[in-house]
């Protein structure tokens, strides 16, 4: 907390601290007039199947296109988004956005994959995400199925925003849930029992691990059987080079997402993938991987 009044505080004051403030409120009022102007876009991440090397869901990601600032990423405003409380109104364009791209897919004819939607825990402060959801899918007449929700772990044990009920109506929609950055924070098996997580994601820090360190394969073969004995499916994040593909398939994980299947790309460019649909070679080697 920074006491801008009183006399006595001034020698409190650190240049950079002040600079960081200015920023974060021209950056807030910038979010204000880009939600307003739709200055945002909602790019998307494949995800594969290990096995059958088929696209099997994508992940949407947004970006804001600021008009002087070009491309900004997620990490330098959702932040300023959640603790402003801009990040409902955020999130409820991402998902307004993803329900339209989805409709539009399937008036071209083609077959719906799974798409799934980052909610962040302040997002559940307002209390309404299961009813956004609803009324997106509802609209735009998309199967609840065809949709997952992406939490963290510490948005699992926000207990002040009524997480858990909204959670719990959006899983009785039909909606997907799963675990986001998995293994970075702190939750138990009691909670991912209690919350019916449908899936887990490992965080990319361990599959960067993988064929650099033993630490590395233990983690996610500990994860792996974990989820599966709990009825989980199990998503590596972050898969940048074949060895790490060879040993997530040999350690049974059931789909991979990262550059090396393909970075986040435009729906225009998803359209292509979509209708590929074979994104990586059948571990037999039957089909060469495709170079993206
Ligand atoms: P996340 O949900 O864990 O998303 C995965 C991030 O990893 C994405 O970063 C993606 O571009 C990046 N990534 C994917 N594959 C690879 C890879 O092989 N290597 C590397 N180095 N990175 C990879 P991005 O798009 O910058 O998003 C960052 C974070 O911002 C997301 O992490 C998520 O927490 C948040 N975010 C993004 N979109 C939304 C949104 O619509 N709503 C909310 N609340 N948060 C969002
Ligand atoms: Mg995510
Ligand atoms: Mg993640
Ligand atoms: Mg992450």
């Amino acid at each position: 907390a920074v006491k801008m009044a009183g006399k006595g505080h001034h020698r409190f004051f650190q240049p950079a601290l002040f600079e960081t403030i200015r920023h974060r409120r021209e950056l807030e009022q910038a979010l204000v007039t880009a939600l307003e102007q739709d200055q945002f876009l909602v790019v998307y991440q494949p995800r594969v199947d290990t096995q059958s090397g088929l696209l099997c869901s994508m992940e949407a990601l947004v970006r804001w296109q600021h008009p002087l600032h070009g491309m900004v990423p997620p990490l330098e405003f959702i932040p300023v988004a959640e603790s402003s409380g801009l990040i409902s109104q955020l999130g409820e364009m991402v998902i307004e956005k993803v329900c339209q791209q989805m409709a539009r897919w399937k008036s071209f004819g083609l077959q719906l994959v799974p798409v799934s939607i980052n909610v962040s825990a302040r997002q559940f402060s307002r209390g309404d995400v299961h009813l956004v959801l609803a009324s997106a899918l509802a609209r735009h007449a998309i199967e609840a199925r065809l949709i997952e929700v992406e939490i963290t772990e510490s948005a699992m044990m926000d207990e002040q925003n009524r997480t858990l009920e909204q959670l719990a109506a959006i899983r009785a929609l039909g909606v997907r849930l799963l675990v986001d950055d998995f293994g970075t924070g702190y939750s138990s098996l009691s909670q991912l029992q209690r919350f019916a997580m449908d899936g887990l994601k490992i965080d990319r820090a361990f599959t960067t691990e993988l064929g650099r360190s033993e630490q590395g394969e233990v983690f996610v073969r500990a994860i792996v059987s974990m989820a599966h004995a709990l009825g989980m499916s199990v998503v590596a994040e972050g898969v940048e080079t074949q060895q790490q593909l060879d040993m997530l398939r040999t350690l049974q994980c059931n789909e991979i997402q990262g550059y090396l299947v393909s970075r986040p790309v435009p729906a225009e460019q998803m359209l292509e993938l979509m209708l590929k649909r074979r994104l990586l070679g059948r571990p037999d080697g039957a089909l060469p991987a495709l170079q993206l």
